[in-house]
This record gives structure tokens, C-alpha cells and sequence, in this order.
């Protein structure tokens, strides 16, 4: 069952329940308020009719009729002895067709408590009545047509009374009626109003489920479903985001995939074209079986270096390679570092070397993972710097940091590859890479090592001219 339908249930029932009970004290006792309300009013009139009698002198009989009737009352005086002097139903020479009245339950009953009131049929009018009767005690005129008055009697017809106390409880059906209608729709505007929001949430979150990351819930209000709009709300964003970012993250991951098997493909290639050239004849052959040989070496080199590369990056960004800091005199591990470079430079016709700076300065780092970092840069320098060029180590200190630069008058990197030498196997001329041993992975292991300890690297470059790399440490004792 529909919640709305569900609320609106529980709360017309209580409001039901209270109206009902509420509407049935009313109508059942909706008779006895009337008949209460009826003889006060009688018992006024019986006080009127005695004030009038003892007030005003010489007080003839139709004077008396002409009150009751405005008065809206059957009017009676008796004597102690039931004899009846004044009826206002009757001309004054009638009054000898009445009975005597004595044994009528009213007086009696007005003899014992001087006054009574009691229902019963009449049989001079032939219906029933309500009787109110006070016993009273006149100081009139010994001439009044009324001495020895000893009761007031005022009567109505019960009928009047019984059709007023039916027409009051056919208008207390009438406004139940109405009452429970009203509820009706109140209530079910009311759960409709506390329930509209909450079907509104289960719709977005529907449309959530079914991959309409869009959708936002649309709830301004303050209170408790306001705030469950919100947090689903940030909610549904960050999922978002972790979709927007796991997308990304798929892409890089089957990007990578696919270059590391194109990586892997060429030099597994050229091994095993070189091993299929020696065994189809070129190993007995002097001449040329070194150089397939040596190829087959090369390639086998090539294949070392992917896959130590390979393997340093996925545990940098798995999160496995743990920096271990530490602090150490930079000028001496430069030194060392670029001495080991010293007879490949040789070799290559090129001059490196290291400025040496302040011999004090201690930085904080990874020594084993800096020094990567250092080689690799180096190395870039020698493979892209031809013959006849130079290498430059150098530091500089400055806001309280250790900048280290390798520059070198290669190449150079033309400018709209900048931002993009960093990536994961891009390389500006892929023929140069390969032909000078690259595995296009050296730049983007110095950038994470580089950026593990807090710092950034940089590069300036023009092309035909060189290239300056260039990163920060933190110096330990400034
Ligand atoms: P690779 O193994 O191809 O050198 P790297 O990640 O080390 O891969 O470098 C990415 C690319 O950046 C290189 O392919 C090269 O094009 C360019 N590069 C890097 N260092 C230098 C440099 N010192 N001079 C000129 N180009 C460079």
C-alpha cells in the first residue's frame, strides 16, 4: 500500500475516532441540554406570570390570556384546594368545564416540593405536555379575580419540544457529515504534502540506479527530509566523481596496457628476427654472425631496461615504493653521481660536468631514489646531446630550498611537447627514443619521485639549442 494512502488511513482514523465520540456525547445528550434549556425558560415564565400578578392591580382575566399568549406558554392557576381560576386555553366562563386539578401529579407533587416538573399526557388537550409547577403565596387584593391563587402551572406541548431536539440532532448529523468529509480532504492533502518529497527521492534514486547520474533531488526545505535530499544529494556527486574518475582511470589502465605490449612487441621482435637470421645460416657465416649476435644482445639490453622501468613505475603508483628520507650533503652525491657518467660522456664526444656549490649544504630525501632521478636526467642529456656538446650539473639555493639543474646543448624540445614529455611513453620523436635506447618511462619516474618528495620538476627547452631540467629539495639545515 502506497505510503500517502497508508498515512492518510492512520491519521483520518484518530481524527475519526475523536470526532465520533465527540458528535455522539453531543447527540445523546443534546435531548436532555434542550429539555434543561426549556424548563428554565418555563420556570422564567412561571417568576414573569407571579411578578405580574403581584405587581399588578386589578389584573382582569384576558389581560392574563393575552400575556400567556405572547409568553408562548399554556398558563394555569390553582387553588390550594385544586380549583382551577385562571387557564389560559380556556375564556374565563369556560373554566367551569375544568375538573378539579388537585390530583394532578404536578401539584401534588408541587404540594410536597413546591414546585415540580413532570411530562405526562393531557387528556383535556390529548397529547403530551411538560409541566412546570411552583407553589406560591399571593399579597394581592382581596378584589382580585386571582386571591387564593396557590400554584402557577406552565405547560408546552411536548411535540414542540420533541421536533426542536430533532431538528438540533438531524443538524449534528448534517455537520458530521460535512466534518468527516472535510477531514477526508484535509488528510489526505495533508500525508500527500508529507509523502510527495519522499516519492520524489525514491524517483531520483530510481533513476540513479538505473545510470542517470544527472538527476539531483529537489528539496529546499529545512528540516530532517531536507537534509536526507542533501546528503543523498552529495552523495550522488561523489559517486560522480568516483565514476568520472574510475572511467579515467580505466582508460589510463588499458592506454598503458596497450603500450606496454606495443613497447614489449619490438624488441622481442628484433631478438627473434636476429636469432631466426643466425640459425638460418648466419652463425657460420664470420662475417656478419657478431653483428646479429651483438643485435640479439642489444635487444635483450633494451627488454632489461623496459622492464626494471616498467616495474619501478607500477610500484611508485601503486603506492608500494616507500621513500625512505633521510639527510645527506648534496654536493658529494652529485659528485658521485656524475663522475659515474664521466666515461660514457667520453665516449659519446661529449663534455659533462658537475659546479660544485656551497660543500655544506644537507638536503632531506631518498638517496637511492634521487639518484634515479639524476640518472635518468643525465642520461636524457647524453642520448639527445650530440657530439661536441656539454653537460652541466649545478645547484643553486634560494628561498630556503636546493635547486638542482641538468642542462645540456642537445636538441632541445619543441615547445608544444613541453607540458607532455612527463606522460607515461611520449616521446617527442619516437625513432630518435628507440634508436638511442629510451623506454620512454625515464621522465615519468622522475616526475613521481620528484613530486614524493613535496617537490616539482621543470623544464625550459629550445629546440637546436638544449634543454635545463631542473627540481627543488628541502634543505635540512637552514
Ligand atoms: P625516453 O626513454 O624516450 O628518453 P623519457 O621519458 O626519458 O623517455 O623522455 C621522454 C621524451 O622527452 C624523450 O623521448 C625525448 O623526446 C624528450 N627528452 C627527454 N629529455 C630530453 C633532453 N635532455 N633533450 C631533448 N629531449 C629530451
Amino acid at each position: 500500500m502506497k505510503l500517502w494512502i497508508k498515512l492518510s488511513i492512520i491519521i483520518f482514523s484518530l481524527g475519526l475516532v475523536i470526532t465520533l465520540s465527540g458528535i455522539i456525547f453531543i447527540y445523546r445528550f443534546s435531548e436532555n441540554f434542550f429539555k434543561q434549556s426549556i424548563i428554565q425558560e418555563m420556570k422564567l415564565k412561571a417568576n414573569g406570570i407571579e411578578f405580574i400578578l403581584s405587581t399588578v392591580n386589578d389584573l382582569d382575566y384576558e389581560s392574563l390570556r393575552k400575556y400567556s399568549s405572547i409568553s408562548n406558554v399554556r398558563t394555569t392557576l390553582i387553588k390550594d384546594d385544586g380549583k382551577v381560576i385562571f387557564e389560559s386555553g380556556f375564556q374565563e366562563n369556560e373554566l367551569v368545564k375544568m375538573d378539579n386539578h388537585l390530583n394532578r401529579p404536578e401539584i401534588q407533587k408541587a404540594i410536597l416540593y413546591d414546585s415540580a416538573i413532570v411530562e405526562r399526557y393531557s387528556k383535556t388537550l390529548n397529547c403530551n405536555m411538560l409541566y412546570f409547577v411552583k407553589k406560591i403565596v399571593l399579597n394581592i387584593n382581596q378584589n382580585s379575580k386571582f386571591v387564593g391563587a396557590s400554584f402557577i402551572r406552565v405547560s408546552i406541548p411536548k411535540d414542540i419540544f420533541q421536533e426542536k431536539v430533532v431538528w438540533l440532532q438531524s443538524r449534528i448529523i448534517y455537520f458530521s457529515i460535512s466534518l468527516i468529509l472535510f477531514m477526508i480532504i484535509i488528510t489526505v492533502i495533508a500525508a500527500k504534502k508529507f509523502t510527495n518529497p519522499i516519492t520524489h527521492i525514491v524517483n531520483v534514486v530510481e533513476k540513479i540506479k538505473n545510470g542517470n547520474l544527472h538527476y539531483r533531488i529537489d528539496i529546499q526545505s529545512k528540516n530532517e527530509i531536507g537534509k536526507l535530499a542533501e546528503s543523498l544529494n552529495g552523495m550522488i556527486e561523489k559517486l560522480n566523481h568516483d565514476i568520472v574518475r574510475l572511467e579515467k582511470l580505466e582508460l589510463i589502465r588499458k592506454q598503458f596496457l596497450g603500450n606496454v605490449s606495443h613497447e614489449l612487441k619490438t624488441p622481442i621482435f628484433a631478438l627473434q628476427t636476429a636469432l631466426e637470421t643466425l640459425l638460418n645460416g648466419a652463425v657460420d657465416d664470420k662475417s656478419v654472425n657478431r653483428v646479429f649476435l651483438e643485435k640479439a644482445l642489444n635487444n635483450t639490453q633494451r627488454l632489461d631496461r623496459l622492464l626494471s622501468d616498467l616495474i619501478d613505475i607500477s610500484r611508485i603508483e601503486s603506492g608500494e615504493m616507500k621513500m625512505d628520507f633521510k639527510t645527506f650533503y648534496l654536493n658529494n652525491f652529485l659528485l658521485n653521481i656524475v663522475d659515474e657518467f664521466k666515461e660514457e660522456a667520453l665516449k659519446s664526444g661529449v663534455e659533462i660536468k658537475f659546479i660544485p656549490g656551497d660543500n655544506e649544504i644537507l638536503v632531506i630525501g631518498d638517496t637511492e631514489r634521487l639518484k634515479q632521478v639524476i640518472v635518468n636526467l643525465l642520461s636524457n642529456a647524453l642520448k639527445y646531446t650530440p657530439e661536441g656538446g656539454q653537460i652541466i650539473v649545478y645547484t643553486e639555493i634560494k628561498d630556503f630550498k636546493a635547486y638542482i639543474f641538468v642542462k645540456d646543448t642537445g636538441c632541445g624540445i619543441p615547445p608544444q611537447h613541453l607540458d607532455r614529455i612527463f606522460e607515461r611513453f611520449y616521446r617527442v620523436d619516437e625513432d630518435r627514443s628507440r634508436k638511442v635506447g629510451g623506454t620512454g618511462l625515464g621522465l615519468a619516474i622522475v616526475k613521481h619521485i620528484v613530486e614524493a618528495h613535496g617537490s616539482n620538476v621543470k623544464v625550459e627547452s629550445e629546440v637546436n639549442k638544449g634543454s635545463t631540467f631542473s627540481f627543488w629539495l628541502k634543505i635540512a639545515n637552514s
